[in-house]
């Protein structure tokens, strides 16, 4: 009898382990439409576009603020766009410009079928500032664009000026050598990125009055990053959504008066209460939907055994995986909507308790929530403190929800993986979220084909450049980049399909 229970136990551990051992062997593959042979494309010279990017680097088109640049002060994205006419003279005969919002730049190639739809290609001429006190921490200083062991060093090089100078060395490449594109090829350099967006914002409004919709839209957001963190290798990774956007003011009122006898609960103890709650309360995981599930699908058979098993078996590890990826911010991001408390205030002197204290708290939303689900959440959190309340501030930005995740089976995406799959020698594509917001949020009004990927390969640890010290990209990027662009031209606008 016992020895038949045991029998019975073991059968079905054997069969629990043969299931997934069976799922993990079988788990994964490649997404999207097959990848295609890319089109050959005219030789672009890497140094003179490195050169050329030292050049821009320079130019200090610095936004600050919503408004900037501030009337007198557009000097530096006069200078940028004097020195792309004066660069590439072959595209600036090809196409004309349009000035949107005086100092957003929208080139316009015109395709030879106008029964075609358009792409867009995007890049953006401002950069965030250097924080003061830290140039010194540079290895070259933030403006002078110095090449320093095979790297162009300075503010803008990854956020975005490199993507924009191979953009325009694509497009100069291909009209020096008399390609005519079939389709119109529309660029866009917004010049308020950083801020507000505000001039692509008005490009895409443009672009929607006349009644266009674009085949592809390509703007940053993705490249192909080495090593990935769930393979250890290269993945070319395509950005098909954005997260969205809120900022929640949370305010405590209570009797204010002297702190030589302070009570019980005051605003700002009710204030940090609320805010523990809320990271002790997070809002929910979730891997299980494109195109966090598709990442996953696409990259394990580059994963480690346990890692993919675990993923091919989420039904048996679903608490682990999620304990794995909330350890870390940039993975924890990518499965939830998070929850970053970001400004403080209380009273305005020390020996005064404030009668209201306010905190703001920003969250970038999960394509599962929405502004007004992550209201509802965090006014559920807090239900029980005394004082607290909770309602949106828009001050800093505009609420949105995560935008619509763009197809994977379209040529736009078979083009941009297989560009990320040749500029990876051999890494896979995969789609991603993208977890900051960029210029192309606005684009998705004007298509269903959304990219948001630059081909180039960049070192995990240079990431962080992003904003940050020692912003620098390879000059053997430079030239992925520009033979990326020119091949995506090519391929979407050659052979009408
Ligand atoms: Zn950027």
């Amino acid at each position: 009898m016992i020895r038949g229970l045991l029998l019975g136990i073991l059968a079905c551990l054997v069969g629990l382990v043969a299931i997934v051992v069976i799922r993990t062997f079988t788990f994964g593959g490649a997404v999207g439409a097959d990848r295609i042979a890319l089109p050959e494309t005219p030789v672009i010279d890497t140094d003179m576009a490195a050169g050329r990017l030292s050049d821009v680097l320079q130019i200090r088109t610095i936004t600050l603020q919503a408004g900037d640049p501030l009337p007198g002060r557009e000097g530096p994205w006069r200078e940028l766009e004097a020195y792309l006419e004066a660069s590439y003279p072959a595209f600036h005969q090809a196409a004309s410009k349009t000035h949107i919002a005086d100092l957003t730049l929208l080139y316009e190639w015109q395709g030879s079928n106008p029964d075609l739809d358009p792409i867009l290609l995007m890049a953006h001429q401002d950069v965030v500032p250097v924080n003061i006190g830290t140039e010194d921490d540079w290895t070259a200083p933030p403006f002078a664009g110095r090449i320093v062991d095979g790297h162009v060093y300075g503010r803008g090089t990854l956020d975005n000026k490199a993507s924009l100078i191979a953009i325009m060395e694509a497009a100069e490449a291909l009209a020096s050598t008399g390609y005519q594109p079939e389709r119109t090829v529309f660029i866009m350099l917004g010049h308020d990125e950083e801020v507000s967006g505000s001039g692509a914002r008005a490009g895409v409004a443009y672009l929607k009055d006349r009644g266009l919709r674009m085949e592809m839209v390509l703007d940053e957001g993705f490249v192909v990053v080495d090593p990935f963190p769930l393979t250890g290798t290269p993945v070319g990774m395509i950005g098909v959504s954005e997260k969205g956007y809120v900022t929640i003011r949370l305010t405590s009122e209570a009797a204010g008066g002297h702190s030589s006898q302070p009570p019980r609960n005051s605003a700002n103890v009710q204030l940090s209460r609320a805010i523990v709650a809320l990271e002790e309360n997070q809002m929910p995981a979730d891997f299980s939907r494109p195109p966090v599930s598709e990442m996953i699908q696409a990259t394990a058979s580059d994963m480690p055994f346990l890692q993919r098993m675990a993923f091919a078996n989420v039904w048996l590890f679903r608490g682990m995986l999620e304990k794995e990826f909330t350890k870390t911010g940039a993975a924890n991001a990518i499965i939830r909507t998070t929850t970053a408390p970001t400004m403080l205030q209380g009273s305005i002197k020390e020996n005064v308790l404030p009668q209201k204290s306010t905190a703001l708290v920003n969250f970038r939303v999960h394509p599962n929530d929405s502004p007004d689900s992550v209201l509802a959440h965090v006014r559920d959190v807090i239900g029980d403190l005394e004082g607290v309340s909770a309602d949106f501030d828009e001050t800093g930005g505009i609420s949105s929800s995560a935008s619509p995740v763009s197809p994977t089976d379209n040529r736009a995406y078979q083009v941009l993986a297989s560009v990320a799959t040749e500029t990876g020698d051999g890494a896979p594509a995969a789609p991603g979220l993208v977890i900051g917001a960029t210029d192309a949020r606005w684009t998705v009004e004007i298509s269903d084909n959304v990219y948001r990927f630059a081909p180039s390969v960049i070192p995990i640890e240079d990431l962080n450049g992003f904003h940050g010290t020692n912003e620098r990209i390879s000059v053997e990027n430079v030239g992925r980049l520009a033979r990326g662009y020119a091949q995506i031209i090519k391929a979407m606008t050659s052979e009408a399909r």
